[in-house]
């Protein structure tokens, strides 16, 4: 079994049945999130004899990235292993904070038409071990300031092991993060939402890309079963506390989602909501029937819906020279790329 992702209650199930003493369930999570152990070995409170009984059935399993991409700038990627398949990960540095968008599945079940890990289809879940791998085992670990979950995958569809990645970084007993640095992006998928709110203290992103569900329906089939009227609806009844936070991720295509129609909709659908919209250049994926808006056209929207009183940015497209920006993360042909590639720094 792999330590590294345990919550303490799962190290206190472990200790309990291996008939240590309460307290070395913290101690292995003092071990593990505080002094970055990689091995049960250098848990040197623990008597040498645990040590090595435990080390028979369990380890510190931590994988560095197999390949590097770096983006002319500063944007990096970096490639895992996952078993016999590959998640990617983009460290964002910027000027006053620096940005890890991490994975949380191989694939994706949702099947978003302008998403190139959509287009893959699901592959499978990762551990949360996996999820806080990417942070622990890339050389930026010490200067990530903020995690989002917006690289592959559907967190949502994958809440046990997000929750327990997440409890990890924000636990006193974990890396004790505080949860304003992490945020969570979701197409609203409702009932994991319902216990994400509940649970989790963490901001949370949804991806609407249209007020209109006919039209979001057809790019984004969960408009289907999970509508973002419902969506938003069960936003509207959250007590937001404290410093929590929830906003829209809206991508930005030609013709399609940018007219002032949409202005008018977004503010119907969202009036009376706290939030915040995030205006994102689509990122054409190979073959698509979509184009990104023009700039000129994504700063009128980003002043129409400001001036109405939603708060909203333009997000800066970054390392998309290496497919390192949203959406375009995607391992589909990777193992016919590695062997040839020439853009790698190896390691
Ligand atoms: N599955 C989650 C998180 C991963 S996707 C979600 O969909 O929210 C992270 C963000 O990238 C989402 O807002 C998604 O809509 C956006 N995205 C996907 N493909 C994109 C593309 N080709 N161009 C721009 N943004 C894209
Ligand atoms: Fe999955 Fe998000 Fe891509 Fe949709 S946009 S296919 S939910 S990763």
């Amino acid at each position: 079994m792999n330590l590294y992702g345990k919550t303490l209650t799962e190290l206190s199930e472990l200790a309990a049945s291996e008939g240590l003493p309460k307290y070395s369930a913290g101690q292995i999570a003092h071990w593990l999130y505080r002094q970055h152990a990689t091995s049960l070995e250098q848990m040197t409170n623990l008597p040498k004899a645990v040590r090595q009984r435990l080390s028979e059935r369990h380890s510190v399993q931590l994988a560095p990235p197999i390949r590097t991409t770096e983006s002319k700038d500063g944007t990096k990627k970096y490639l895992f292993a996952v078993g016999d398949r590959y998640v990617e990960t983009a460290y964002i540095p910027e000027a006053n904070r620096s940005t890890l968008c991490v994975s949380s599945q191989v694939g994706c079940a949702m099947g978003c038409e302008f998403c190139a890990t959509g287009r893959q289809g699901f592959q499978q879940h990762l551990s949360e071990g996996q999820i806080l791998n990417q942070l622990r085992s890339i050389p930026e670990f010490d200067r990530v300031s903020n995690i989002v979950f917006m690289g592959m995958g559907e967190p949502l569809n994958n809440l046990e092991s997000v929750l327990r990645a997440t409890e990890v970084l924000t636990a006193p007993w974990g890396m004790g993060w505080s949860p304003k640095r992490i945020t969570v992006s979701t197409v609203g998928l409702l009932p994991p939402l319902r216990r994400f709110l509940a649970q989790s203290r963490c901001h949370l992103a949804v991806s609407m890309h249209t007020p209109f569900a006919d039209e979001r329906a057809s790019m984004m089939p969960v408009e289907r079963a999970h509508p973002i009227a419902q969506v938003v609806e069960e936003l509207r009844r959250h007590r937001w506390t404290g410093q929590r936070r929830v906003s829209f991720e809206y991508t930005m295509i030609r013709g399609l989602n940018d007219t002032p129609r949409h202005v008018e909709g977004l503010l119907r659908l969202l009036a009376g909501l706290e939030c915040r919209i995030n205006l994102i250049a689509l990122h054409p994926t190979p073959d698509s029937r979509f184009s990104p808006s023009p700039a000129e056209t994504m700063v009128r929207f980003r002043d129409a819906l400001s001036e109405r009183g939603i708060t909203t940015t333009i997000r800066a497209s970054r390392g998309l020279d290496i497919n390192a920006a949203c959406g375009l993360l995607s391992t589909a042909e990777q193992r016919a790329h590695i062997p040839s590639s020439t853009n790698y720094i190896s390691q």
